[in-house]
């Protein structure tokens, strides 16, 4: 059950609430966020739920029985618009792509990657400066020296930065320059990062875990929602199946299947959801088609001097064939 507060509930109001909720043995946690406050209500018996909605400082009741409540389109009337500052949204009819490099590799780099989206009109920059690797002998990327410089750019060309945080210790040092904060597949399910990216007023993309469930990554971002931070983007990019053909299998039917039960947008990663260069382009168009709020796309100057997963970057030209096929194919989904 989800019970929307009034911004200002009275401690009498709260405090018959309390005794309503404990009257029908529902347990609950409060959740305070940057639009609204919530309390969450958790128990078995049947009540009939006027007798709570009907309470002084009660904006609305709802039941919502799955593991992931505030999460979920059950509560939430339309879709979430998440605002990335300078006019810039995403969700909610408002469509994004964002584009970079696997890691960010050089200020040259930086500045030979601003200058094709400003030419391309794209608002969001993606890259790392913490990479996981499964060796620990890959490229680990320039932590924050290298977010310093790209930021610093990023600035002059009006660019968001869209950047991987591995671990709690890495939130603050990193927040004056990450516009969205990107969870990682390994790190999907790390509660202790989710829980402290809940307590950030910044955007999260979280991606889907490797082998997660999408069960698991609404109950994830729940995680983020349930600490205070409803800016959170939901990213299919991949499980890894028995195929080898191919890197990960981009799960398409989860992009359908999380717009129906979360209000939050669904984002797409063809790079790492195919991890094949000349299959990416088909790939994030089908995403497109599927109803993505979005897509996130590694892209590379020149992918075969890639210091990271240059088998799945496309290069420039690549990449603005696909941006144009990305609006046409977009404008065929809205007359679906
Ligand atoms: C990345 O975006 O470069 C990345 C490492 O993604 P994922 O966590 O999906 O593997
Ligand atoms: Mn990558």
């Amino acid at each position: 059950m989800i019970i929307q507060l009034e911004k200002q509930i009275s401690r009498s109001a709260k405090a018959k609430l309390d005794q309503a909720l404990q009257a029908i043995k529902y347990s609950t946690t409060e959740v305070k966020t940057q639009f609204g406050s919530y309390l969450i209500g958790i128990g078995k018996s049947e009540f009939d739920i006027r007798t709570i909605g009907n309470l002084e400082g009660i904006r609305d009741i709802h039941r919502v029985s799955d593991a992931y409540k505030l999460v979920s389109t059950k509560w939430k009337i339309g879709k979430t618009n998440i605002d990335l500052g300078d006019g810039v949204s995403v969700g909610n009819g408002a469509f994004q792509i964002m584009a970079g490099p696997c890691s960010i590799e050089s200020e040259e780099q930086v500045i030979s990657v601003l200058e094709h989206l400003k030419e391309n009109d794209i608002k969001v920059m993606r890259g790392g400066v913490y990479k996981p690797r499964s060796s620990p002998y890959s490229f680990r990327g320039l932590g924050i020296p290298g977010l310093e410089f790209w930021y610093k750019q990023a600035k002059a060309y009006g660019i968001k930065i869209v950047t991987e945080v591995m671990q709690v210790s890495q939130i603050e040092a990193m927040l004056p320059y990450v516009d969205i904060f990107q969870v990682g597949a390994r790190n999907s399910q790390n509660f202790n990062l989710l829980d402290e990216l809940g307590k950030v007023d910044k955007p999260v993309l979280l991606k889907r875990g490797i082998s997660g469930t999408i069960d698991e990554l609404l109950q994830a971002a729940e995680y983020i929602f349930s600490n205070g931070n409803e800016k959170i983007m939901l990213c299919e990019r991949g499980i890894r199946s028995y195929e080898s053909a191919y890197r990960n299998t981009l799960d398409l039917n989860a992009v359908t299947i999380l717009k129906d039960k979360s209000h939050l947008p669904v984002i797409v990663d063809p790079s790492h959801g195919i991890g094949v260069r000349k299959y990416v382009s088909k790939m994030a168009l089908a995403g497109v088609i599927t109803g993505a709020d979005g897509v996130i796309a590694e892209v590379h100057p020149i992918p075969e001097k890639a210091f990271s997963d240059g088998q799945q970057t496309l290069n420039y030209s690549e990449a603005e064939k696909l941006y144009r096929n990305i609006h046409k194919t977009r404008k065929l989904y809205q007359e679906l």
